[in-house]
């Protein structure tokens, strides 16, 4: 992919070139033929004076006349001078053209670039995750196979494993189709509508009520403005939240609190949505990679306590951004993570 993009680069220089040349060219042609024209002009009206005082000497004194006024070679020194100016000028236009053509081309072609190799990650990331349930299915249903003293006990308990096995793969490929969906923003029809914020997030812990109580877990809401109205697809948007509200929860030990904080931004223009949680918290190494496609910090405090597949921020990030909006993080390990949501509001 790499060699592709660098003749790419390469042509797309070559032609931001010969387009300038062209007209640099052109303009160049145009100046020496007008020059030309100038300086022809000149020396025949110097040589019509000449003739014109040559005739009026009398014929007995003409051998004698010194013509002082007669610069064709001042003239015809212009004109290379002009010519070489042009010269060195096309020169230069080259020189600088090539480089800024080469520098246009690479900025044109990077988010490309980038994008295509997200995408390779993405599409090999997806494939490893697929393959992962995959083999154990059939390593569980070759083993299943090969003994001969099966009973219909055993044989019920392994297709019990591989309907597990397909509900993962059915719900890694719902997640998949989510943020390849997401990833495209624009590609889809989006039903925008006027909706209440904090109607729309009462509704999400109320989703997330059961699951919440059986980890003791309380979710408090504390609302610091009024009538906070939005102008999206409510469902992303309840998609976005539920995902950070699933893991203040998910990643939280037992006996805690979770805190959603809902204001607006100083100018007004923007509603602020916080997720605190005073769970396992994220290391400084990890935290720059959680929204990216099945990333999850591999290590035994957080991944052996909740399951998922990497994509629930990623899907989020997607989302707040196609609205124009930002999520960041802070975090402290064993202390708690607090997520922020800016998303842009009507102003009422
Ligand atoms: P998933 O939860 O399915 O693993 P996410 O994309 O939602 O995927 O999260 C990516 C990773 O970020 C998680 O695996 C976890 O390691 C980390 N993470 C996300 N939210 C939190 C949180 N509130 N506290 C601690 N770690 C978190």
């Amino acid at each position: 992919m790499k060699n592709i993009f660098s003749t790419t680069k390469i042509k797309l220089t070559a032609l931001y070139l010969m387009i300038i040349m062209f007209v640099t060219l052109s303009f160049s042609l145009f100046i020496f033929a007008g020059v030309n024209e100038a300086t022809e002009h000149a020396m025949e009206a110097q040589r019509r004076k000449m003739e014109r005082q040559f005739l009026s000497v009398p014929p007995q004194f003409r051998e004698h006349v010194v013509f002082n006024s007669y610069k064709e070679d001042a003239i015809l020194q212009i004109r290379e001078e002009v010519l070489y100016s042009l010269i060195v000028i096309n020169l230069a236009v080259l020189v600088i053209s090539a480089t800024l053509g080469y520098y246009l081309a690479e900025r044109t072609l990077k988010p490309i670039e980038d994008m295509l190799a997200k995408q390779k990650r993405f599409i090999s990331a997806a494939a490893h995750e697929i393959k992962t349930p995959l083999t154990a299915m059939k390593t569980d249903i070759e083993v299943t196979l090969r003994d001969k003293k099966l009973n219909l006990i055993s044989a019920k308990e392994a297709l019990q494993r591989t309907v597990f096995e397909v509900d993962e793969l059915s719900s890694l490929t719902t997640n998949l189709l989510a943020a390849s969906k997401y990833n495209n923003g624009d590609v889809y029809r989006k039903e925008i509508k006027i909706f209440e914020l904090s109607s729309l997030i009462d509704k999400v812990i109320k989703k997330f009520k059961i699951k919440a109580s059986d980890k003791n877990i309380e979710i408090k809401i504390e609302l610091k403005n009024e009538d906070i109205a939005l102008k999206a697809d409510q469902l992303e948007i309840e998609h976005a939240i539920s995902n950070v509200i699933d893991n203040a929860i998910k990643y939280s030990n037992e006996k805690t609190m979770v805190l959603v904080t809902i204001s607006k931004s100083e100018n007004k223009k923007y509603a602020v949505i916080e997720v605190k949680d005073q769970g396992y918290g994220i290391s400084k190494e990890n935290i720059q990679h959680i929204f990216d496609p099945f990333y999850r910090e591999n290590n035994a405090r957080t991944r052996s306590k909740a399951e998922g597949y990497g994509l629930g921020l990623a899907i989020t990030k997607d989302i707040i951004e196609s609205y124009s909006g930002k999520i960041k993080v802070e975090s402290k390990v064993e202390k708690g993570s607090t997520f922020t949501i800016t998303l842009p509001c009507l102003e009422v």
